[in-house]
């Protein structure tokens, strides 16, 4: 499925017939030819709106915003759950923001023409079985006490902060790599609203995921303003 997505941007983008004459690569070229009715189509695509110009994702890329649309619901699903269990309002309002981060991602699925992950998931409900275990192990983690709850918020921050830098890497599309510097940004305000609110309560939060230093130079930034 990825692969036929790629190579049908690889289409639009270099021309079916130039597809067609570098078919060199041999083995798989049965599984990669492009239905006439999709060439014409994306042809069409192209008279239709001579500016746009559609790019062709690598596989990481693809794999890369599949997993943090699912990473963004997981974020907001916890903090939901969270809240329901604890009624601090810190977990409502990163549940806020969580939303605007996955429908963001969803917006360059939707852009890209790749099949959204979410589709149809209950809260709580992930495609990627990774993901799906660590949505579970962080609810019962957070079951206990706020204490316990707060360091799962934190927790969740430093992995998405980890990880978005990890899919950031990757990629050299500028849309992408604006979205991925906004959810940082608003990570990094999400980790210092946890880290206070932990301090509050006397503890002091132990990283698991980034370093010490990450931690400490991210939690004692000042406030930002996200944009995209
Ligand atoms: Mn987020
Ligand atoms: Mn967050």
């Amino acid at each position: 499925m990825q692969r036929k997505q790629f190579l049908r941007y690889m289409g639009v983008t270099l021309g079916v017939a130039a597809l067609a004459a570098c078919g060199g690569g041999g083995g798989d070229l049965a599984n990669t030819a492009i239905p006439a009715t999709l060439a014409a189509q994306a042809a069409t695509d192209r008279l239709a709106d001579p500016a746009a110009t559609v790019t062709s994702l690598s596989p990481e890329e693809i794999a890369g915003l599949k997993f943090m649309r699912e990473e963004e619901k997981l974020a907001h699903d916890v903090y939901v759950a969270l809240f329901d269990l604890w009624g601090a309002n810190v977990f409502s309002q990163i549940a806020l923001s969580e939303t605007t981060h996955t429908e963001t991602i969803l917006a360059l699925l939707t852009k890209y023409g790749i099949a959204d992950p979410a589709a149809g998931k209950a809260p709580g409900e992930f495609e990627d079985p990774a993901l799906q275990t660590l949505y579970n192990t962080l609810i019962a983690m957070g079951r206990p006490n706020l204490i316990e709850a707060l360091k799962v918020g934190a927790l969740i921050e430093e992995t998405d902060i980890h990880d978005i830098n990890e899919k950031k890497a990757v990629t050299d599309e500028a849309d992408i790599v604006n979205v991925y510097s906004s959810l940082l940004c608003g990570s990094g305000n999400h980790l210092r609203a946890f880290n206070g609110n932990l301090l509050a309560q006397g503890v002091t939060y132990v990283p698991q995921v980034i370093t010490q230093a990450e931690w400490d130079a991210i939690a004692s930034a000042p406030a930002e303003t996200c944009g995209g």
